[in-house]
């Protein structure tokens, strides 16, 4: 399990300033370690087991949404008028550390995308009668969602290059186009797709449509086969004059995109967050296996990497705290997103170098590690993205200082 955030250990690699408020109870109180002991019990159980057969098969059966459904965490944030466990961000970014921490990677996705994709954007936007219909099965895991933004045209700028189209006819939309790279998509029952719905480009051009797979003229044209994250499965999809009724739209038309941006935002932080957990665990497993000699020369760079990915936690638990109070910070999330990712891509190939030729070996367990974070740094938006994000930030601040300071 997860600890919490080591005051002492962030104090030393922070700089000397103004006394910060404490962050050490996000996501480590005493609620938060009960609820840790519940996933991790779940992730020890039913998933580790049978985590390796899921990721030669390139698979994740239906009973790992039962599972986590029983177990209440695809509707951890969710309100509990709705069917959900009303818990705030903190505990998903409990979940998806626990998860990680695990090397359970390829199901935290799975998971996240149905827990703090589309399960939120139903919960907040979708109208009474559709949340009746679509998110209870969601909640309890007998049904998988999906969520479908990206096209083969690309996923990066979407208010420009989406050419998914739905045409109102009647008290039907008639969609047309394709999405790629989507999560679930091979094993869902429902896939909430963006598509253009006002002609044009810009960012109230697109809706969310809750497609069912069932619906006539939709078809998983591939699963594709990954670098990592085998145990997720991820597809390609074809929608020809799809079928859907216009009551299946979620939220207001035309204000898909603004919808997705906060989801969007989230998951950035989950996988952050995700990030530095799988990589703690991956250098704490290697230190714990070193001896002699060996230890002793590597400990001052294994010192070195901990103590900045202890100052990445905090970092992303600040942003995180942000989400808690309301507010979600696209800069915020885009800087997490970039540099947690990379910081464990480092970490996981520095754990490599130090032990050696065994974590060459397939079935090391490093090896995966070292696929999966490589494939994180392009989910939920690639590392160029979001440094331009962060840049975006960075120049309107720079804008505001003083010509003098600017100079500096
Ligand atoms: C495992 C996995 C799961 C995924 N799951 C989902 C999902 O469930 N739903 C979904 O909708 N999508 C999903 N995606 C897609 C993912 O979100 C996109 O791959 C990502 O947003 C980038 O889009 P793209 O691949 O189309 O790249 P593009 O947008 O086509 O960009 C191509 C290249 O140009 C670079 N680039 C683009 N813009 C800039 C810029 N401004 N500055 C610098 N470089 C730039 C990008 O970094 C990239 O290298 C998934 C991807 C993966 C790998």
């Amino acid at each position: 399990m997860i600890l919490p955030v080591s005051a002492a250990a962030v104090a030393a690699v922070a700089p000397p300033g103004p006394p910060s408020p404490p962050r050490a109870s996000f996501a480590g109180t005493a609620p938060h370690l009960r609820f840790r002991g519940g996933v991790a019990k779940l992730i020890r159980d039913k998933v580790i087991p049978r985590l390796e057969e899921w990721e030669a098969a390139e698979a994740l059966p239906g009973e790992f949404f039962r599972w986590c459904g029983a177990g209440g965490l695809l509707g951890t944030t969710i309100p509990a008028a709705l069917g959900g466990r009303g818990l705030d961000f903190s505990y998903a970014v409990a979940q998806v550390e626990e998860f990680m921490s695990a090397r359970a990677t390829g199901p935290a996705v799975s998971l996240m995308v149905q827990s703090n994709g589309v399960c939120p954007l139903l919960a907040r936007h979708g109208t009474p009668e559709l949340c009746g219909e679509l998110l209870g099965p969601l909640i309890s895991g007998e049904a998988v969602g999906s969520l479908g933004a990206t096209e083969p045209s690309g996923g990066s700028a979407l208010s420009h290059t989406l050419r998914c189209t739905a045409e109102r006819q009647g008290d039907e939309w008639v969609i047309t186009g394709e999405k790629a790279y989507i999560t679930n998509a091979p094993i869902a029952d429902t896939v909430l797709l963006l598509a253009r719905t006002v002609p044009g480009t810009g960012p109230l051009t697109m809706s969310l449509i809750a497609v069912p797979s069932d619906a006539p003229g939709f078809e998983v044209v591939a699963q594709h086969r990954k670098l990592g994250l085998g145990a997720s499965p991820t597809g390609h999809l074809r929608l020809d004059r799809c079928r859907v009724p216009v009551r299946f739209t979620v939220g207001r038309q035309g204000h898909g995109y603004p919808h997705l941006l906060p989801v969007l935002c989230q998951e950035r932080l989950l996988v952050a967050a995700g990030s530095v957990a799988c990589a703690r665990s991956v250098l704490e497993v290697t230190a714990a296996g070193l001896r002699g000699g060996a230890r002793d020369a590597a400990r001052p760079e294994l010192a070195r990497m901990h103590a900045r990915l202890e100052a990445a936690r905090a970092f992303v638990y600040a942003a995180g705290e942000q989400v808690c109070a309301g507010e979600t910070d696209p800069a915020a999330a885009a800087a997490a997103k970039f540099a947690l990712c990379e910081m464990a891509q480092r970490v996981a190939a520095e754990c490599a170098r130090i032990v050696g030729p065994r974590s060459a070996l397939t079935g090391s367990g490093l090896d995966r590690v070292l696929r999966e974070t490589r494939v994180l740094s392009v989910f939920a938006g690639t590392s160029e993205t979001m440094r331009d994000v962060y840049g975006s930030r960075l120049a309107t601040l720079m804008q505001q200082l003083p010509p003098e300071e600017a100079e500096c």
